[in-house]
């Protein structure tokens, strides 16, 4: 098992970052600093998104000693839910060069890299019912994966892609998930050899929001590949505290059943990657980030040594 920290490579223009970047020149410095085994590198994705832009981001990772993973976020056209599979289709296109983008990225690094990739998500409009959206959604997410798996066999790319359990907000009903359950997440890379992603936070809040089961089932545990460890605020503690929201917190509130989720993970024989996905505002909140992201570290290993 790895333990990896997560890094906007948008960190120079979003506000996340405004805090951690006044306080480090270069934010890998202080990933590195956590004494993390690896960098997950979120990257947002628009329909003028330019390969330059990440093509540095392999080796900056490298000479700092930290192996890269990449979560790429496909907005509007980008997105799954409005993947085909046909040569015009943005989706389509956009995942091909985002492929390659990864292969190079683990040629640079010589060891496979990681993809990890939020099935599709639409807006209700008033001409289809949520049902008929969420079919929709289900089926392109499908053949999305099932796309992604072909390509990555054909061309012998070394790139593993996961696929995530995503969070469904309550404050927007009018959001179509395809990934917002474990049955959708499993649904999505079914008829492939693809693993899942289990983001712990999210699954724990649509237990929360939407009485969705709290663990998942045996047959989504045995394809998790990749996990996202991070905890929440409860309301309570989230009241007033000046974020946006409650979840991608340090490991000390508690909320998230850690301690469980490490150890059907380990019973499972789960031996991959846990990447702590925590907010820089979140962290500096409660102090000194490399300190406070440190002790998040310290206490997901001995968790996991427990479980
Ligand atoms: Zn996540």
């Amino acid at each position: 098992m790895r333990i990896g920290l997560h890094l906007g490579a948008h960190y120079r223009t979003h506000q996340d970052y405004e805090q951690l970047i006044a306080l480090f020149d270069d934010p890998l410095v202080a990933v590195r600093d956590t004494g993390v085994d690896f960098v997950e590198w979120t990257m947002i994705l628009s329909p003028d998104w330019q390969e330059a832009e990440y093509r540095d981001l392999a080796k900056r990772s490298m000479s700092y000693g930290l192996p890269m993973t990449v979560h790429p976020y496909l907005n509007g056209p980008l997105n799954l839910a409005r993947f085909e599979d046909a040569a015009h289709n943005a989706s389509r296109a956009t995942l091909q060069r985002f492929l390659r983008l990864t292969a190079r990225f683990a040629e640079e690094q010589h060891a496979p890299c990681s993809l990890v990739l939020h099935p599709g998500q639409r807006a209700l409009r008033k001409t289809q019912s949520r049902k008929e959206l969420h079919t929709e959604i289900m089926a392109r997410n499908q053949t999305a994966f099932r796309w992604l798996a072909r390509t990555v066999r054909a061309n012998g790319y070394p790139v593993r892609v996961f696929s995530e359990t995503v969070q469904r907000k309550p404050d927007r009903p009018q959001a179509v998930h395809g990934g917002g359950t474990f049955e959708d997440v499993l649904a999505s890379v079914a008829g492939t050899e693809l693993g899942v992603c289990w983001d712990t936070g999210h699954t724990y809040l649509a237990s929360q929001d939407f009485g969705e089961p709290l663990f998942p089932p045996d047959a989504f545990l045995k394809r998790v590949g990749h996990v996202h460890l991070h905890d929440v605020r409860n309301p309570e503690q989230f009241r007033n505290c000046g974020l946006l929201t409650p979840d991608h917190q340090p490991l000390v509130w508690d909320n998230v059943p850690l301690a469980e989720n490490l150890r059907l993970l380990k019973q499972a024989g789960f031996d991959g990657d846990i990447n702590l996905e925590l907010k820089p505002n979140a962290v500096l909140l409660l102090g000194d980030f490399v300190t406070v992201a440190r002790e998040s570290v310290a206490r997901l290993q001995q968790l996991w040594d427990a479980a």
